[in-house]
């Protein structure tokens, strides 16, 4: 029996369900064997996780790596690193690139500049825009297809300007397509004109620009607000009529209209919706927007709505999204907000950021587990081979510190955007380890893992289990770890 190639011992495994204490033994980039605290098997490497808890590999579902096209913000390797850093195992990025991913020919482009750059494993999205390409590019992997029903209220963001779908009937369209494939849509919504007019009449046409108005013009619910609802609601009609299986982007930013929409359509309609919240829109203080003002998150506008979703099952997934732009970019929003896109950055702080809130009682390491690894990968149709730490699954795991502290620092930041939206705030709780498929990419904070060790993992329509793991192996260390487990509780040794 060949010793296991990783072995995490004595730490608190967490699951979406409950928690215990043991270690996980890794083959084949497999979890061959999960045994009780102090049995002791042979291994390549151990890793001593006492006082420190086990996660499933965490996943962020919304990333803009930038690539290919805008990498001078971010690309995929400085952005897979800052996720790596922040203790997520798995990443799925968007489409807004130039070119854009939504047509064969784009997307497999994408595939081959970024597969040498991944530092975690990593899907992708198709970019919604042409219904007649979503087949396409559900069968050469996209793990969803994205749409922007949106566009920026004075078109900076040019490339969303291209993939903006507003016409309801091409979005119709769309949705038929995408339903018969099975894949998920997931949707940016807006109703743009609303927004684009009464933000012009009460702020850019006045002159009443500087980041204070754009944070009142957000606070009332014009930009980032109720257009967003109006949205939500013809969209979640489109998608009942043509069975889409929709996924509702941004609802951390939502009014609380949005939250009793999708409640009703969940719960009363049984229509198959889900919804990512943004856990960081309910972490932003009034106070650190003023700080760091256009390179702020922006703020839940009703935080309650956003915890009760998590509780009620409104809520599927919590992201932090990472939306990165240079500080030149960025910086004369001071001046003038509208006219530039909002700095966001989320990979590395999100996971710091849950944990704070662990340790401050807002939410558990099993709401941690469940919403950014179970219910993702269930969503998405990679579990079980990812998303809990169960036998056969991927090595996928996220080892955490809740009681190490951090300031962020842009210092400390690896995305190319060189700020952080989190910038001079304090958090308690720090991932300490970041492994992928039993390979260690993250070591107590040091990137390890070299670019391209991530894998690009295609969606239900191209569905690809990778290399088959050597059963045989896998069986052995079962029995190996069973035996180990017998001799520790002083019983007979399995023959
Ligand atoms: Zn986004």
């Amino acid at each position: 029996m060949k010793p296991f190639d990783l072995f995490v011992t004595n730490g608190t495994i967490v699951t979406a369900h409950g928690e215990y204490r043991g270690s996980i033994a890794v083959a084949e980039g497999r979890v061959a064997a999960i045994v009780a605290p102090g049995v002791d098997l042979p291994a390549m490497r151990t890793i001593d996780a006492t006082g420190r808890h086990i996660l499933p590999g965490l996943w962020h579902v919304h990333c803009h790596f930038r690539e290919p096209g805008h990498t001078y913000k971010e690309d995929f390797e400085s952005g897979s690193r800052a996720a790596a850093a922040g203790g997520i195992a798995f990443c799925i990025d968007m489409t807004n690139n130039t070119p854009h991913p939504t047509t064969l020919e784009t997307f497999e482009m994408k595939k081959e500049a970024i597969a040498p750059k991944a530092h975690v494993d990593y899907a992708i999205y198709g970019g919604g825009l042409y219904p007649k390409t979503c087949l396409d590019l559900g069968k050469a992997g996209a793990i969803g297809i994205k749409i922007f029903n949106t566009r920026h209220v004075k078109e900076v963001y040019p490339y969303i300007t291209e993939l903006g779908v507003v016409d309801h009937g091409i979005l119709y369209e769309l949705y038929e397509a995408i339903a018969e494939t099975g894949l998920v849509g997931s949707v940016h919504h807006d109703d743009t004109e609303w927004c684009k007019r009464l933000t012009f009449r009460d702020y850019i046409n006045p002159g009443k620009v500087e980041n204070k108005y754009y944070m009142e013009c957000y606070e009332r619910g014009y930009m980032y607000g109720h257009g967003m609802v109006a949205g939500l609601a013809s969209s979640l009609y489109y998608a009942r009529l043509t069975k889409l299986r929709l996924h509702v982007l941004h609802l951390g930013v939502m009014p609380v209209g949005a939250y009793e929409m999708l409640r009703h359509a969940k719960f009363d309609l049984k229509q198959d919706v889900s919804a990512e919240l943004e856990a960081a829109s309910l972490f932003m203080s009034q106070e650190q927007a003023e700080r760091v003002g256009p390179f702020a998150y922006l703020w839940a506008h009703s935080a309650e709505a956003g915890w009760n979703s998590l509780r009620d099952g409104v809520a599927d997934m919590l992201v932090g999204e990472h939306a990165p732009h240079s500080v030149e970019d960025v910086e004369p929003g001071w001046e003038d907000n509208f006219s530039v896109p909002l700095g966001i950055t989320g990979a590395q702080e999100f996971v710091p950021l849950m944990l704070n809130a662990v340790n401050e009682g807002r939410m558990t390491l099993q709401d941690v587990a469940r919403f950014c690894a179970l219910q993702p990968a269930q969503r998405f149709g990679l579990y079980p081979r990812k998303g809990a730490l169960e036998l056969g699954a991927d090595a996928d795991i996220t080892i955490v510190d809740l009681k190490r502290e951090t300031v962020f620092r842009k210092e400390d930041m690896h995305s190319r955007a060189g700020h952080t939206s989190w910038e001079g705030m304090k958090v308690r709780g720090m991932p300490v380890f970041t492994i992928v498929r039993g390979q260690v990419v993250m070591d107590e904070g040091r990137i390890v893992g070299e670019p391209g060790l991530g894998r690009f993992t295609p969606g239900i329509l191209a569905r690809d289990d990778g290399p088959a793991p050597n059963v045989e192996r896998l069986h052995q260390a079962e029995v190996v770890a069973q035996a180990a487990s017998q001799q520790a509780a002083g019983g007979p040794a399995l023959e």
